[in-house]
């Protein structure tokens, strides 16, 4: 177990109060509070970080790979549990589901309710994701994500609700499967590339080429994407509106963008469905990429490593298929 802090780990001052902090309690203390799950499997535990997910990063990623790979290359290892806080729980999820060269599970488990609330949901989360780490069937699944009894795939996750139990939905391909008190049941396995058929490695310590995200809105302008590509941006993701749309200024600025080398993905800001090439924008001629089914902050995962390989258009947009 890979612990990283987050809300499972959370401390309120009282037990009804709305206000707590992340990353409080140890690993040890998550284990002891989850009675049972010393009978799932023999866990050893270390903490990477005692974060909330808001603070995760690029340096976090590379520490939780490196743990993870060293962990899943003993025979004596059937798998990896990360607890997590789930703000950013399925960008860690993805960027290790890309990197991680393994076909042992590896489940990022988080919470909604800190550790000290009534009805946590942390323990049973916990409790469902030891079950699903040290289950037989759960390898060569790419990286999965354990909540609210449901398994899901780390490229399909997305959090979409500030504060419920069952915040997490995998909108466009589905659920991996359900847990229930360790009873698994697997539903599919996922579509695309993932961990030891990736082909991604991180390879050194240089820092992956920065990729930006900019939201779009009614009435969007070009300032923010001109701001993006001036502070040094090498690739953008836009969040459009519907099927990756932008208004006419937005689509100038990243035109411009495109001509100068700057790698510009279509994603959307909807929550689901996907990007398509050419439909009400003529990517072929203003040199985008389509983000396909990747929402805005995992196409920027994916953008990050690709671009670590290439910087053609045409290349990066059949990773958007391949990944
Ligand atoms: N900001 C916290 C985090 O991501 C809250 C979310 C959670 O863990 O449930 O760590």
């Amino acid at each position: 177990m890979l612990a990283t802090g987050g809300t499972i780990a959370g401390a309120q001052r009282a037990r009804s109060a709305h206000g707590y902090r992340s990353g409080v309690f140890s690993i040890e203390s998550l284990i002891a509070a989850a009675p049972g799950v010393e009978t799932l499997a023999r866990l050893d535990a270390v903490h990477v970080a005692r974060i909330g997910s808001q603070d995760m990063s690029e340096s976090v990623w590379r520490s939780l790979a490196r743990r993870a790979e060293a962990a899943l290359g003993r025979p004596d290892v059937a798998g990896v549990v990360i607890t997590h806080g789930t703000d950013t729980m399925e960008e860690t999820a993805y960027f290790l589901n890309l990197v991680l060269p393994s076909e042992k599970p590896v489940v990022l488990v988080g919470a909604m309710r800190p550790a000290t609330a009534m009805s946590a949901d942390g323990p049973m989360n916990l409790y469902n994701a030891v079950a699903t780490a040290a289950h037989p069937g759960a390898g060569g699944r790419g990286v999965l994500v354990v909540a609210n009894d449901e398994i899901h795939f780390a490229r399909e996750v997305a959090k979409t609700n500030t504060t419920q139990v069952g915040t997490f939905k995998s909108t466009n391909r589905g659920l991996a499967g359900l847990v229930s008190s360790a009873r698994i049941h697997f539903y599919g396995s996922p579509v695309r590339r993932h961990t030891a058929g990736s082909g991604f490695r991180l390879a050194g310590n240089r820092a992956l080429p920065r990729v930006d995200i900019v939201y779009a809105h009614a009435g969007m302008g070009r300032d923010l994407i001109d701001a993006s590509v001036r502070a040094g941006a090498r690739g953008l993701v836009l969040a459009g509106v519907g099927n990756g749309n932008l208004g006419a200024g937005a689509i100038a600025a990243a035109a411009a963008a495109a001509r100068a080398g700057i790698a510009v993905v279509r994603s959307s800001r909807t929550g689901g469905g996907v990007v398509e090439r050419n439909i009400e924008m003529d990517d072929d001629r203003l040199g985008f990429i389509a983000s396909d089914e990747l929402n805005p902050q995992k196409a920027r995962i994916l953008l990050m490593l690709g671009l670590s390989q290439t910087s053609d258009p045409a290349g990066l947009q059949e990773m958007f298929y391949a990944y």
